[in-house]
């Protein structure tokens, strides 16, 4: 019997996978626009998880809005291209990226404006995703395994010659 938390876990992992696949058939971007309009973005991209800031403005009037955008191919280079090739720090290894503009940068072409950028791997998001559920699987089926051999499920006690509650841990003995 799945448990509320070990379902949500497998959603979740289930979800991680899914972004995972769907970031080598195109880009999937949440564009943020905090105070002022000023561009933030998350990306989901080339295995990659991107979270980026900017303080270029797309106007006051779209402050404090979300936007999700799923570009083609060619615009998302060319965004990705705009926002990482003025960066004069940063560091790139294995899926993991962070980029921050120099100061009095050039960030999507607008002169003076500012980018910051960190990447994680999707792999990573996905290992991590993956541990609730293994542990609650691996629980279940030492459970399982405890049962089967007339063990109590809670603590392993031998139960075969028990009524009532486990002697041991007092867990109530499920009747046969
Ligand atoms: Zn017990």
């Amino acid at each position: 019997m799945p448990r509320p938390r070990h379902l949500i876990s497998t959603l979740l992992l289930a979800l991680a996978v899914w972004l995972w696949a769907r970031s080598y058939g195109g880009a999937d971007v949440l564009l943020l626009l905090g105070p002022g309009g000023r561009a933030a973005a998350v990306a989901s991209w080339r295995g990659q998880l991107l979270v980026g800031a900017s303080t270029v403005s797309l106007g006051d009037e779209r402050a404090w809005t979300i936007l999700p955008v799923r570009p083609t191919d060619d615009e998302t280079i060319e965004l990705a291209h705009r926002l990482l090739a003025d960066p004069t720090i940063r560091r790139a290894w294995g899926g993991f990226l962070w980029a921050r503009s120099a100061p009095g940068g050039n960030a999507l072409g607008v002169p003076g404006a500012g980018f910051g950028a960190v990447a994680v791997p999707h792999w990573l998001i996905v290992t991590l995703a993956a541990i609730a559920p293994l542990r609650a699987t691996r629980r279940q089926w030492v459970v399982h395994r405890r049962r089967k051999t007339g063990r109590c499920a809670a603590c392993g006690y031998d139960l075969r010659e028990s009524t009532g509650q486990c002697s041991e841990c007092g867990a109530p003995i499920a009747p046969k």
